[in-house]
């Protein structure tokens, strides 16, 4: 028997052994975790730096290590009241049964995370399924092998191995740890990948939550202020140089102003980072292939046409020696450029013109459903418009990505960028059984419906008939 099948054996016999902790364990839990990120953030700092070459640490206190604390905090203010049971109303007919739903806990559940918030990706579904009251298998990404080890460390000195596990390794790990017949899998990483584990979780009949990425659109509408868009968007864009899921891919604007916006952004990335080179709040780019294929992604632009501005006068060797890309904006793009059918998740942002709102919603509802949609406007009724008009897994509206860190509203893809969703009572719900209860009352006329049938059937029917 394989290590890790040993391990899911014996995650799940201790939870029938305790299938249902009750809050108390969960509060403990919650509170070590929350404690030991605390006190190892100096060192998750400086591991996923080396990870990357270079990652900000300020990134990673604030879209990380804050992302998780706020996660636990809301997790440790709410939980108790998930975990009751919930009231629901019964039917006429059915009274004076009544109805209930009760949360369970689903048992072993495993999550595979990806490397560009290594630490993040990897804790807030975990806060989730504790919190839901589940054993849980991580298996984070190969990119970040310093992280996954620490993770590892840190994880097994505050939990037993029956209780959270992370399995570390390649491919060939990951691989199997998706074979594995956990009771819930849930997925963060590209939507090929995805596809792949949600084909190996079918054959155990795994209920999965995928959480993806896709080309997320930013639409610029002639109303919005021009300054602020290009700050928030140049600051989101440009957050661990781009490689988030979340990061506006490409904008739609009104192509008489795609110039003065092009120029905005140079200057402004430009003031965020006067050096990217040395720069020690530049983020690298993760590895050598992604920095390749970056690349490729420009030159292929370039040789079918495309307008390419790059932020700042670094040296170009210097640049690529330690994988940093400054700011680029593509212009002119056309179709058949690969930068316009490939996710980015790097700092190249192309901007197509767009000259109404009805010609931005075609551009978005012809492509796969994105995981974040932004607008950036101050007509409310267009901003309606496309809410109600635009299918995405979420919105900002006016800025970008902070929907996500949102602990009061469900984080997921929909279509080609994801399925179900977490985060707060979402996360929740999705690491738990909510099991439907219907309790028989002693006063039930059911038995007027037992066979052999006969007129008193036939009258109990035509008296339910009429209160339904
Ligand atoms: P990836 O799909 O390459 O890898 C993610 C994880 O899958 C890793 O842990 C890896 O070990 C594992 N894996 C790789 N091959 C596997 C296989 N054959 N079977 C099972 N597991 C396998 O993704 P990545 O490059 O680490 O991350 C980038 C992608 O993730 C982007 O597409 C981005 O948009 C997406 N993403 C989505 C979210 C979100 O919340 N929706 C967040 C971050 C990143």
């Amino acid at each position: 028997m394989s290590d890790l099948q040993n391990i899911f054996d014996r995650q799940k016999s201790a939870f029938n052994g305790a299938p249902n902790i009750g809050w108390a364990t969960r509060k403990a839990n919650l509170k070590k975790l929350g404690n030991a990120i605390k006190t190892h953030e100096t060192e998750f700092q400086r591991v996923i730096s080396e990870d990357f070459g270079n990652r900000s640490f300020v990134e990673t206190t604030l879209a990380e290590v804050m992302v998780i604390q706020g996660g636990i905090s809301h997790a440790l203010k709410h939980t108790p009241k998930w975990m009751r049971t919930r009231r629901a109303p019964t039917a006429m007919q059915f009274k004076p049964g009544s109805n209930k739903i009760v949360p369970q806990p689903l048992g072993v559940v495993g999550i595979i995370s990806p490397w560009n918030y290594p630490l993040q990706l990897a804790i807030m579904p975990l806060i989730a399924a504790l919190g839901a009251g589940n054993r849980v298998m991580i298996k984070p990404s190969e990119y970040t092998p310093k992280l996954s080890q620490l993770l590892k460390d840190v994880l097994a000195g505050i939990f037993s191995e029956d209780e959270v596990y992370v399995a570390v390794g390649g491919v060939d790990v990951a691989q199997e740890f998706s074979s594995l017949p956990f009771d819930h899998l849930l997925f963060t990483g590209s939507t090929n990948v995805g596809r792949i584990v949600a084909e190996a979780a079918a054959k155990n009949l795994t209920p999965v939550t995928l959480e993806l990425g896709g080309k997320s659109p930013t639409i610029i509408d002639e109303s919005a202020d021009m300054n602020t868009s290009v700050a928030r968007i140049a600051n989101g864009k440009l957050l661990n140089a781009g490689q988030t899921c979340v990061a506006p891919d490409y904008v739609l604007m009104p192509g008489a102003k795609i110039n003065a916006f092009s120029e905005a952004m140079i200057q402004q990335a430009e003031k965020f980072y006067p050096k990217v080179a040395g720069n020690p709040d530049y983020t690298s780019i993760i590895a050598d292939n992604h920095y390749a294929r970056l690349q490729g992604l420009l030159e292929d632009a370039e040789n079918k046409g495309a307008k390419i501005r790059t932020a700042g006068d670094d040296d170009k060797q210097q640049l690529a020696k330690e994988r940093r890309v400054p700011l680029t904006i593509v212009t002119d793009t056309t179709p058949d450029m690969k930068i316009m059918q490939e996710e980015i998740f790097g700092p190249l942002l192309p901007v197509v013109a767009s000259d109404s709102l009805d010609d931005a919603l075609d551009y978005v509802q012809k492509r796969e459903r994105p995981l974040a949609l932004y607008w950036f406007g101050k007509n409310k009724k267009k901003e309606n418009r496309v809410l109600n008009e635009s299918i995405s897994g979420g919105v900002s509206v006016n800025d970008v990505a902070w929907h996500v860190i949102q602990e009061d509203i469900p984080f997921g893809g929909v279509g080609p960028s994801g399925m179900g969703a977490y985060h707060g009572e979402a996360g929740f719900n999705t690491f738990s059984h909510l099991k439907g209860v219907f309790t028989q009352s002693r006063f039930s006329q059911g038995k007027m419906l037992h066979p052999p049938y006969g007129p008193k059937t036939e009258k109990m029917l035509k008296m339910m008939k009429k209160i339904m």
